[in-house]
């Protein structure tokens, strides 16, 4: 990043700041999520803004190796107590946050202290793969759908908030001001909600966005979750975005969809392959069939995404696809996009989008085929390939894939591998109710 460069963000800046004040602002919270699938923050008081956005805000690389539980271990490639990095906020994408009174909300890029990007940085990173799938002429449509589960406050235990019936409208009734509170907030920050609605296990609501480019769909992400964390407390309850919330029923994921465009026409619809596909959209998608073990390594990236990713949950746990099947990891919704079930919201949705476009291209450039489609619950087959049964087997089939290590780069995988090692070791006595409980309000 030049000097130049540095100008412009902070005049750019500096016209925010008025308009910012008028709203209240006081401080300007910059985030970004680490590899543990965490969203850290750094502050600025608002006047501070033009400062920041043209020098950046300080945060130490050791980010890189912090684990869900913040222990710090030492990675073979990040790590340790010296060196700085930069932060410096999208302006474009600057919130206002309604949630939280005084508060906006910005997502940062992290750059080193002479302006080069960080090798490790995540949303650089999901950039830098949509960049390479528009050189081939492509751009992918993403949105993340996020469940959640609301308990009473007060507690670590989670004691849900309702026990009204799945999808019952009971439930949405019993927390109306709250479920109404949410949506009006969402909508003052301009973020484009499809529907909501209960869920099936005790207390869980869901809330999917519409498509966005790749990186402003991880943003929102992060967003609505902060916002959905925001509108809990102020009700006096608890949310838990944890895969696996306790140890029985149904977890909470984090499905992504996406869907594929040239030339402004979407390539999920109007072709010649399964249900309409394109030939390219049916490349893309077995790419990422076939990467989908190595995928759990970053979408599906903690040990309790294990205690989730079982059959006959509506996890995904096979590694397979069908035409609107909830049991198999991609579920083709026609002519319109390709649902990533398997993943959930312990994983870094930067991350999530770059891996799963790296994987899409690999394909298309592979000219790949999808195998053929499967049309029931695929535990009823005895072909049927599960998903990997632990974060182990999905490590190390990471480990194993070049065009995965490849996108990320050495140095990076390497540093992904080390995190989630360090998450197995940390938690390797623990019983599934110990690993649901120390998993459960992290994220
Ligand atoms: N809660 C389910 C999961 O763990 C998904 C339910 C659904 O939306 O189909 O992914
Ligand atoms: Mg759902």
């Amino acid at each position: 990043m030049d000097t130049a460069e540095r100008e412009h963000r902070r005049a750019l800046a500096a016209d925010m700041v008025d308009d910012l004040l008028e709203q209240d602002v006081v401080a300007v919270a910059l985030t970004w999520v680490d590899h543990s699938g965490i969203t850290r923050v750094k502050s600025v008081p608002l006047a501070g803004l033009p400062r920041a956005a043209a020098d950046g805000v300080g945060a130490s690389p050791v980010f890189d190796v912090f684990l869900l539980d913040d222990t710090i271990i030492s990675g073979r490639h990040a790590g340790g107590p010296v060196g700085d990095l930069r932060l410096f906020p999208d302006l474009d994408r600057l919130t206002v946050l309604a949630a939280q009174p005084g508060w906006a909300w910005v997502p940062a890029d992290r750059f080193d202290q002479h302006g080069v990007p960080h090798p490790q940085d995540e949303r650089g990173l999901a950039r830098a793969v949509a960049d390479r799938l528009a050189v081939h002429g492509y751009e992918v449509q993403a949105g993340f759908e996020v469940e959640w589960v609301v308990g009473h406050g007060g507690t670590d235990l989670f004691r849900p908030s309702s026990t009204a019936p799945a999808y019952g409208h009971a439930r949405q009734v019993e927390l109306s001001d709250y479920s109404a509170d949410l949506l009006s907030a969402l909508a003052e920050q301009d973020v484009e909600v499809l529907q909501f609605h209960p869920e099936y296990a005790p207390g869980q609501f869901e809330l999917s966005t519409a498509p966005e480019d790749p990186v402003h769909a991880a943003d929102t992400s992060v967003l609505v979750r902060e916002t959905i964390r925001a509108i809990t407390i102020r009700h006096g309850l608890r949310s838990s975005f944890s895969p696996k919330v306790t140890v029985d029923g149904v977890g909470n994921g984090g499905h992504l969809h996406l869907s594929l465009w040239r030339e402004g026409r979407n390539l999920f619809g109007g072709g010649e392959s399964w249900f309409g596909l394109t030939d390219d959209a049916d490349a893309f998608a077995a790419g990422v069939l076939r990467r989908l073990p190595a995928l759990c390594a970053i979408g599906s990236p903690s040990v309790a995404s294990y205690l989730r990713l079982v059959p006959q949950h509506w996890a995904g746990a096979f590694a397979a696809w069908g035409l609107e099947n909830r049991e198999t990891a991609l579920r083709l919704v026609a002519g319109r996009d390709l649902e990533v079930r398997c993943y959930d919201l312990s994983a870094n949705p930067y991350l999530v989008v770059a891996a799963t476009m790296a994987a899409g291209l690999a394909g298309i450039v592979d000219q790949e085929r999808l195998p053929e489609p499967v049309g029931v619950d695929p535990v009823a087959l005895p072909e049927a390939r599960r998903l990997p049964t632990c974060l182990e087997e999905a490590v190390a089939a990471f480990e194993a894939d070049e065009v995965l290590t490849e996108a990320f780069g050495a140095e990076f995988a390497a540093t992904i591998a080390d995190v989630r090692r360090g998450e197995i070791a940390r938690f390797a006595d623990c019983s599934p109710e110990e690993i649901a409980a120390l998993t459960r309000w992290r994220h």
